[in-house]
């Protein structure tokens, strides 16, 4: 699509190069902002130059770059020795979008522009990931991804931050994990998104996303029985009516995909 209002573009190659002047806004994959008109948009500040490493291992665990693309993540996670990596594969399968989108489209897109249905928030919630956030006067901010979305497409991050990685914890790459997604339609864009995993000391974390305007993490000293689960999903707010589904089915849809997700980590 023509962005008419765009009138500048900057490859970043340096942290000062983030710094956005009013109308500025860091482009990614662009698989979004070459969507769709935004009228307050003047320019865009490419982050590929940055040269990101995509994925760094470490003892403390997995360190993902947010101009990584889901493509990218999706290899990475059919080679990896770590047990919850199919989860990215999994997350991926979730967006409403194809192979074409994952070549182009970046972890750190996905989350920033925190539409309820970001699979890639799925995934990093569902790990207790968190975001390395870059401010606008040269420091770094931590914050747990979960706290990122704001709403339906609106972002806590503030103006001028630029999201730079997701750290996901060793303990959380060692879980055994699970991912059920629903939507109306076939192919339709998730109207919920229920994880569940199960880390090495037993204890659980399911995770509710797509179906609530922001992440609801549900933490059990171990895999909790049915009635507990369910009562758990259900006690939860922030379920939403959009065109992909009313509240009351988000919510009723979470509760049943919270059962399948604890009966395969059964
Ligand atoms: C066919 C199709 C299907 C889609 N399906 C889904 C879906 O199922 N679920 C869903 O949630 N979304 C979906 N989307 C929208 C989706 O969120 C984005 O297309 C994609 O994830 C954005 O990633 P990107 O790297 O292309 O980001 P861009 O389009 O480059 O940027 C998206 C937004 O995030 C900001 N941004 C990007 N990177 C950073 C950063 N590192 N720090 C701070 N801000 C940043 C940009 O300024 C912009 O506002 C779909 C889009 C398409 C075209």
């Amino acid at each position: 699509m023509d962005l008419d209002a765009v009138t500048s573009y900057r490859r970043a190659t340096t942290r000062e190069d983030l710094l956005l002047a009013p109308g500025e806004v860091p482009l990614a994959g662009g698989t979004w902002l070459f969507s769709e008109q935004v009228p307050e948009i003047t320019g865009l500040v490419d982050l590929q130059g940055m040269g990101w490493p995509d994925l760094v291992e470490g003892d403390g665990g997995l360190e993902i770059a947010a101009t990584c693309t889901i493509a990218r993540l999706v290899a990475y996670s059919r080679t990896s020795m770590h047990s919850a990596a199919h989860l990215f594969d999994d997350a991926a399968n979730a967006l409403l979008a194809s192979f074409k989108i994952w070549n182009t489209a970046t972890v750190g897109g996905n989350i920033a522009k925190s539409y309820a249905a970001a699979a890639m928030t799925s995934m990093a919630v569902a790990l207790d990931a968190e975001a390395v956030i870059w401010t606008p006067d040269g420091g770094e901010r931590l914050c747990p991804v979960a706290k990122i979305p704001a709403g339906n497409g609106a972002s806590t991050l503030a103006p001028g931050e630029i999201l730079r990685a997701i750290r996901i914890p060793a303990h959380a790459l060692a879980s055994r994990v699970a991912l059920r997604k629903e939507a109306l339609a076939e192919n339709g864009r998730s109207g919920a998104v229920v994880t569940g995993r199960v880390d090495p000391d037993g204890s659980a974390v399911f995770a509710v996303t797509a179906s609530v305007l922001t992440p609801r993490v549900l933490r059990f000293a171990g895999l909790p029985d049915a009635a507990e689960l369910a009562a758990s999903v259900d006690a939860q707010d922030g379920w939403y009516t959009d065109p992909l589904g009313s509240a009351d089915w988000r919510r009723g849809v979470s509760v049943v995909l919270a059962e399948r997700v604890r009966r395969e980590l059964l």
